[in-house]
């Protein structure tokens, strides 16, 4: 076992690097108080390959190993954590309809996608299928064909700003196999995007709501089988959770960067803060635990390029302790800067109101704990 990245990867990391701290976070705290969209960072992004992570090149993608895509996650997340997430959302949706989709439907949207003009969004959520996402009531009623789709989703990240969404309806009754997913583009009739959520944080991913009143989608446009929507948004998730704990890692070690600094500069006492023992340990925590989260992440993205879906044990690890990770070491960066933590001068309190959502989308952090128990346990976890 080496514990060194390769030529490829460092290379990769180090070109990522340069253009996240160029590119974006020269600019995010600008857009988080505008709360504006950078849309005009998706091209660029997509020329360096990074809107096609997981799709091959024949389709414009550069079908990076999960294990390169978390050190791409990584760089972004610290740089600036609404992009990494509307990044990595956009790649899960190019992935998905690469993996479960026919040859006209990648053709139709894998290169424009890869070329950063054709953006993607994920819509399972609704009112009242969060974590319980088997219980989506939103309808696609079979007609000749044509599926007319009615009803609403929630929490859609880049809803309004995004092209290309992938959804997922309900088809029959039967539970989690009545569910079919769907590529809807923005612009057709019968969808529109409703309200758009005031959140905590990520300011400029906007999340909202997609609705559709009599939305009729061509069964072309049906990704994979009839009722096999959920097991294709499950799939997806495991390399999502993987992203979101780079992600998280990243915005750790920026916050962690500015408490050393701060605490090498900020004079209390006639000393450096950094000379209290009492600041002191709260810095070894933190690069303690980062250095801990990022050995998951890069375990989790090992293990799912050499065993694919079977790793979703270790995704769920992964997620989980990178993500609560970041929380505690975003709030101990406010601490360690104090007043100054508290106010929009550092960046360090928008780390901590970014980072709070990880531990609630893809898959909350107790969910993440019920999927590491029942791979541990079997069917005496599973039991209700
Ligand atoms: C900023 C943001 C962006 C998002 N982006 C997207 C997106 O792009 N696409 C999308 O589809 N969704 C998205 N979501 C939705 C997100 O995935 C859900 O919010 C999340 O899955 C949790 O669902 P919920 O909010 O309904 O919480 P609930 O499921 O109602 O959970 C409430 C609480 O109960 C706990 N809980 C629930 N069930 C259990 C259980 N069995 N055991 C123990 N505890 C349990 C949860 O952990 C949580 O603490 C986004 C959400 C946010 C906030």
């Amino acid at each position: 076992m080496f514990f060194r990245l390769n030529d490829e990867q460092s290379e990769i990391r180090d070109l990522v690097r340069k253009f996240a701290r160029n590119e974006i976070a020269p600019h995010a705290e600008r857009w988080d108080e505008e709360s504006h969209f950078p849309r005009e960072i998706f091209a660029p992004m997509a020329e360096m390959g990074l809107a096609g992570l997981l799709v091959p090149e024949q389709y414009g993608g550069s079908a990076l190993p999960r294990l390169t895509g978390a050190l791409i996650y990584e760089e972004i997340g610290a740089a600036d954590m609404s992009t990494g997430v509307w990044m990595s959302v956009h790649n899960m949706v190019a992935g998905l309809i690469n993996t479960y989709g026919s040859e006209e439907q990648r053709a139709r949207w894998l290169p424009k996608m890869t070329a950063g003009e054709l953006l993607g969004a994920f819509a399972l959520s609704e009112a009242h299928a969060g974590s319980d996402a088997a219980n989506v009531r939103c309808l696609a009623a079979r007609e000749g064909e044509e599926y007319i789709l009615n009803g609403t989703k929630f929490w859609v990240s880049s809803a309004g700003v995004a092209d290309v969404y992938v959804v997922f309806a309900r088809t029959s009754a039967s539970g989690s196999r009545g569910i079919s997913a769907f590529v809807i583009e923005r612009g057709m009739a019968g969808f529109s995007i409703g309200k758009l959520e005031r959140k905590m944080g990520l300011h400029s991913s906007p999340t909202g709501e997609l609705i559709f009143e009599n939305c009729r989608v061509p069964a072309a446009q049906r990704l994979g089988a009839e009722g096999e929507g959920l097991r294709i948004a499950l799939s997806s998730l495991n390399g999502g959770r993987i992203n979101i704990g780079a992600i998280a890692t990243g915005v750790a070690r920026a916050a962690f960067e500015v408490a050393t600094r701060y605490a090498r500069e900020r004079m209390a006492f006639g000393r450096a803060i950094g000379a209290f023992e009492g600041v002191q340990f709260t810095l070894a925590d933190m690069a303690m635990r980062i250095e801990a989260a990022r050995l998951l992440v890069y375990e989790a993205g090992f293990k799912m390029d050499e065993e694919g879906e079977d790793a979703s044990m270790y995704a769920a690890m992964a997620k989980c302790l990178a993500t609560d990770t970041a929380m505690a070491v975003t709030t101990d960066a406010v601490q360690v800067l104090g007043g100054a933590g508290y106010v929009r001068d550092w960046p360090v309190e928008r780390y901590m109101r970014d980072v709070k959502v990880s531990q609630i989308f893809e898959g909350t952090n107790q969910i993440q704990r019920l999927v590491i128990a029942r791979a541990l346990l079997g069917e005496v976890a599973a039991a209700k």
